[in-house]
């Protein structure tokens, strides 16, 4: 730790005594004073560079080390990695933390730290805040914001299927996320899946692994190191044509529709079980008709949503400042629907084996 002010140019100021004592301290007993903290382990500076990140409070700002993080639980495995939930021991907030081993030349590996720097500066409510990245013993190390309710998969596993109000609720804020990324970062996600929306207890939406994937994809070449699903992969994309934005939309609509239907579009409704092996999948999305929502189940609205995203033809799939204001997303906004509510019900999200 860098110590920027002299020791003795510190003043402990105590709180006056109409202001409650908990504005001082942390949840891990630390007190906050300026730029002081203090506690059990210590006294600790917090850094004075404002950095421009989303921080949800000054605590945020001070320098991170993977050495401050003490490990609750996992709360997920990935292809690439593990996930756990930490507290960071001096200002007891919670963080998940998501471990990316990777062994990569060094040149490679300063361009994705740069990638997660630029990334680092995300600043849209339904995208997940990437706090800080470490590269140590051949791995990589993200503090992400915790999302305590896990993923849009962990939901459907445990409800079924989600129904229109509510799904309208979570299409809005992923299709908020998407005109961040899209319009205002340039960025295509790539990997829009049910595993990559994270939720939680407020019924918040987030997009997660935006940058990881996109910067893996761009810096080792698309298909090589492609190690997710291809499930929700666009006909262009699976098949290795050249993609836009508008890959992302499809993959949307397909989490949608399967949210609502209860079971993947592709997988044969007698059959829940079996998942097709990618040469099936890649015959199904590039040749068969593109999957819709039976019309006499869901509204016309409903209908109209998915199919403007579900578009074997890029071009014809409505982009993501579109779908904001489409008839579906409009019908449910002033209804004060609680997603909340929703996830609130549910059992915590469990480690799944894969
Ligand atoms: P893949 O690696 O194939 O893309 P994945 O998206 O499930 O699959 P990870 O991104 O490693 O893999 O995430 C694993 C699980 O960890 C997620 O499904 C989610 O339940 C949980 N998780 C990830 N990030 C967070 C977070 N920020 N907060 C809470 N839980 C998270
Ligand atoms: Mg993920």
């Amino acid at each position: 730790m860098k110590i920027k002010t002299p020791l003795k140019q510190l003043k402990l100021s105590v709180p006056a005594q109409e202001t409650p004592i908990t504005s001082f301290l942390t949840a891990s007993g630390t007190f906050h004073d300026g730029d002081l903290l203090l506690n059990l382990k210590g006294l600790r500076l917090i850094s004075e560079e404002k950095e421009s990140r989303p921080a949800d409070s000054k605590e945020l700002e001070f320098e991170f080390s993977l050495e401050d993080f003490e490990t609750i639980k996992v709360v997920g495995k990935g292809s690439g990695g593990v996930v756990q939930l930490v507290r960071h021991k001096w200002i007891g907030k919670l963080f998940a933390l998501k471990v990316i081993q990777m062994n990569i030349q060094e040149d490679i590996r300063k361009q994705i730290v740069q990638e997660l720097k630029i990334n680092q500066a995300a600043q849209c409510s339904n995208v997940v805040v990437c706090y800080h990245s470490f590269y140590h013993n051949e791995a990589f190390s993200l503090v992400l914001e915790y999302m305590d309710r896990g993923s849009l998969a962990d939901v459907i596993r445990q409800v079924k299927t989600i129904l229109e109000p509510y799904l309208a609720v979570v299409c809005k804020q992923v299709l908020q996320g998407l005109v961040y990324l899209h319009y205002e970062r340039h960025v295509i996600h790539r990997d829009i899946k049910p595993s990559n929306l994270l939720v939680n207890h407020k019924g918040e939406v987030k997009i997660t692994d935006f940058g990881v994937s996109a910067m893996l994809a761009s810096t080792m070449g698309q298909r090589d190191t492609f190690v997710g699903t291809y499930n929700y992969m666009s006909p262009e994309r699976i098949s290795g044509s050249t993609y836009d934005y508008s890959c992302d939309i499809w993959s949307l609509g397909m989490v949608v529709l399967e949210c609502a239907i209860g079971r993947f579009p592709y997988m044969q409704s007698e059959d829940h079980q079996t998942w097709p092996s990618f040469y099936e999948l890649l015959e199904a999305i590039v040749e068969s008709p593109s999957p819709s929502a039976p019309a006499d189940q869901f509204s016309p609205e409903f209908c109209s949503f998915v199919s403007a995203c579900i578009q074997k033809n890029p071009r014809d799939r409505s982009s993501s400042l579109d779908l904001l204001s489409h008839p579906f997303i409009k019908k449910f906004e002033d209804k004060d629907i609680d997603l909340g509510i929703l996830v609130g019900s549910l059992e915590p999200p469990v480690n799944f084996p894969r």
